[in-house]
């Protein structure tokens, strides 16, 4: 199909410095968990999101120094020549297919702990980042950097930026967000500096400046130098020369920088999840820096709708859609804009799976793009996938994100495929959960996936069709897969911090109850130790409804792991905003007669609360009754000619979104592969060449 002429301007080309990129689709850098030890898993992620269209496509971000030194969180290294062979293996790859490579290279400053490198941090002026978040967490304080380290450090820039455009990159960075080192000289909370670099604003840019001239330098021309900088904290401040200390900046660097590159400051609100912020939710914050500069700017802003690109750029906000989670979610986005195929965009859905990989220390995750971070280590495209193995047909039982997507990627390896359904709606978890606060944009995993579905004529979806192992022998089908989904269950939790005993009686309720239509009158306590959305989305949903809701919690916060999504700074301000009560470290006892029992987690103290309700949010267990029913009678599933029954997704091991459907998507792949196809490849550091000079600020 041919490109709606609407959307032309998205795909003409933009000169950065001395580069050109082909169209405006920007992969902005993005933490993806794949270290220098994973070259080939990296080179490969990146070089997909290329052959998909973008026009620039980044790396996460790379320590110039070993006084950067991120570990155990996943990040990249440039510090020495097989540094260099290892990113050149990016960019020949992102090149192939006709895009800019660009290079954040990034030094941590007083936010890094240096586990490994064992090296003091530096920072401007002493100051650590006491930050609440474990993995971010350490006692090694930074030390104030004297002139003598700020000539090191701009001599490191410069040595790899030089290495930079060794490794064959386009576009080099100057980091200056996100509470890193440059940031922290920007910042008044970090730099208490009575030299040359602290103080005025402009005093306080130097270092900045600095960074961007000795790039541009160690360059020569070559390559386009980008700044990175977040706007949010400096927007927010008053100058005495400027609507805001950040237009002061944008002003003083104004056409310094080749590209900029803006962004707000923290992870939880640069990457906002969909549960707490619009598409495009960026703007107020940067709109305002294409006004004071004549050197194009990047932003994101969670861009999965062509009309809103379009709209950012004749507005004057952007030149170039920048996007990390929509790259991730489709790598294709831009080749489908350009085909006029807008309707099969898979949009990102806000769910921040993405970032709690970086979190979690592993190569990136991602809810709607089952392939992503998978694409060298198991040979999986977003788009393209094998002929079917054999002419045997697929059941599929049960309309979930597990057997939807089973469903899909079987069809279009072209098996004949019934995906049947007991509900008159697919959807499984989704029908209930897409209708809770701020849950509406995770509809897009089911509504992809039907509309992709509606074009299969190999497939064939039976709704309204609860299917008895019996009716499933009867079938006449090569293989089942059993995608029945998951239960939550009524157990408490023990003192070993396991699922306990079931709790029974009046006024108990699971997140099924609630699906079901179980709505409690009056007070609600919510006993969460799912640790995930679901507690706080029930709990939000029963204020709003008007019931007192008190929200206690064994762990330290509400909803833990969600620190991991983003989602948890947001959720507690939500708690505050609709008056829900919060008890950590708590445990319910026992629920009889209206009353709950708490017990705290370590003092062992009970209390007594009143309430109409007990709504328990803890676990799961798989719903998979049928599967053990079928596979409990081998010679039946002989005499049914059924040569293979498979759990999967939520019936195999409850899991989130992103496992059942990473799980279907496996089941479908592996169908009739042979063997060797399955091996788990492992990526291994390219072999050193040469024996490693020793880095300056170790020796
Ligand atoms: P997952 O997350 O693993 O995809 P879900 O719980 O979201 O699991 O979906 C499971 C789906 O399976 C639900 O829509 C449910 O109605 C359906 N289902 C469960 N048992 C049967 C059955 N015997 N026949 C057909 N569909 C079933
Ligand atoms: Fe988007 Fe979620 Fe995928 Fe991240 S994991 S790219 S937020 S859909």
């Amino acid at each position: 199909m041919a490109r709606n002429p609407r959307y032309d301007l998205l795909f003409e080309p933009v000169k950065i410095g001395p580069v050109t990129a082909r169209n405006r689709f920007y992969a902005v850098p993005h933490a993806a968990g794949m270290t220098n030890s994973m070259p080939h898993m990296r080179a490969r992620f990146r070089e997909t999101k290329a052959e998909g269209g973008w026009g620039v496509v980044c790396t996460g971000y790379v320590s110039i120094d070993p006084t950067s030194d991120d570990a155990p969180l996943p990040f990249a290294t440039l510090w020495d020549e097989e540094d260099v062979h290892s990113h050149a293996l990016m960019t020949e790859a992102v090149h192939r297919h006709g895009a800019l490579a660009g290079i954040e290279l990034w030094h941590g400053g007083g936010s890094v702990m240096n586990r490994t490198s064992r090296v003091p941090p530096l920072s401007p002026s002493g100051t650590a980042w006491m930050a609440t978040h474990v993995n971010f967490m350490g006692h090694q304080r930074p030390r104030v950097m004297d002139a003598d380290d700020i000539r090191q450090l701009l001599t490191w820039q410069a040595d790899a930026a030089r290495r930079a455009r060794r490794a064959g990159f386009d576009i080099v960075y100057v980091y200056a967000g996100m509470g890193y080192l440059p940031y922290e000289f920007l910042l008044p909370e970090w730099n208490f500096r009575t030299d040359a670099y602290g103080g005025s604003v402009a005093n306080r840019v130097r270092l900045v400046r600095e960074l961007l001239e000795v790039t541009h330098e160690a360059v020569g021309g070559a390559c386009a130098v980008a700044l990175r900088i977040s706007l949010e904290e400096l927007r927010a401040r008053p100058s005495e020369r400027a609507a805001s200390q950040a237009h002061e900046v944008v002003e003083l660097l104004a056409d310094l920088p080749d590209l900029w590159d803006v962004k707000l400051d923290s992870s939880p609100t640069d990457c906002a999840p969909s549960r707490f912020a619009a598409e495009g939710s960026h703007e107020p914050v940067i709109g305002f820096v294409k006004a004071l500069t004549r050197r194009p700017v990047v932003g994101v802003g969670r861009f999965t709708s062509p009309d809103t690109m379009v709209g950012q750029i004749r507005r004057g906000v952007l030149d170039l859609i920048g996007a990390a989670r929509p790259s991730i979610a489709d790598p294709f986005l831009p080749r489908k804009i350009d085909e006029g195929r807008e309707q099969d965009i898979r949009e990102c859905i806000g769910c921040n799976i993405c970032i709690s990989s970086w979190h979690d220390s592993v190569p990136v995750r991602c809810t709607q793009n089952p392939t992503a971070g998978e694409e060298w280590r198991r040979g999986w495209h977003p788009e393209r996938i094998a002929p079917a193995g054999s002419e045997a047909s697929v059941l599929v039982v049960g309309a979930g994100p597990a057997g939807l997507e089973c469903a899909l990627s079987l069809g279009r390896r072209g098996y004949e495929v019934m995906l049947a359904e007991a509900s008159e709606e697919i959807g499984g978890r989704l029908r209930f959960e897409t209708r809770l606060p701020g849950l509406a944009a995770w509809g897009r995993v089911l509504e992809w996936r039907r509309g992709q579905l509606e074009r299969l004529p190999n497939v064939n979806v039976y709704r309204g069709n609860h299917l008895s192992a019996a009716d499933i022998l009867e079938l006449g089908v090569g293989h089942v897969a059993i995608a029945t989904g998951a239960r939550w269950s009524r157990r408490l939790y023990s003192a070993l911090e396991i699922p306990a005993a079931e709790l029974e009686g009046p006024g108990v309720l699971t997140p099924d109850d609630i699906a079901a239509g179980t709505l409690p009158r009056g007070p609600v306590l919510v006993y969460d130790f799912d640790n995930y959305y679901m507690g706080s989305v029930l709990a939000e949903l029963l204020a709003r409804q008007g019931c007192a809701v008190r929200y206690v919690t064994p762990a330290g916060h509400a909803a833990a792991w969600a620190i991991m999504s983003n989602e948890q700074p947001h959720i507690h301000r939500r708690f505050a905003e609709l008056a829900i009560t919060l008890s950590t470290l708590t445990r319910v006892r026992d629920y009889a007669g209206g009353v709950a029992t708490l017990e705290n987690q370590f003092s062992g103290a009970t209390e007594a609360h009143a309430c109409a309700a007990l709504l328990i949010v803890g676990a799961r267990f798989a719903h998979d009754e049928l599967f053990q029913q079928l596979r409990g009678d081998p010679p039946a599933l002989e005499r049914a000619g059924i040569r293979s029954l498979t759990r999967i997704g939520d019936a195999c091991a409850p899991g989130a979104l992103v496992h059942a459907i990473y799980s279907g998507h496996r089941f479908a792949e592996e169908l009739d592969a042979d063997r060797e196809a399955l091996r788990y490849r492992r990526d291994a550091p390219l072999p050193r060449r040469e024996a490693l000079p020793r880095a300056a600020s170790l020796a």
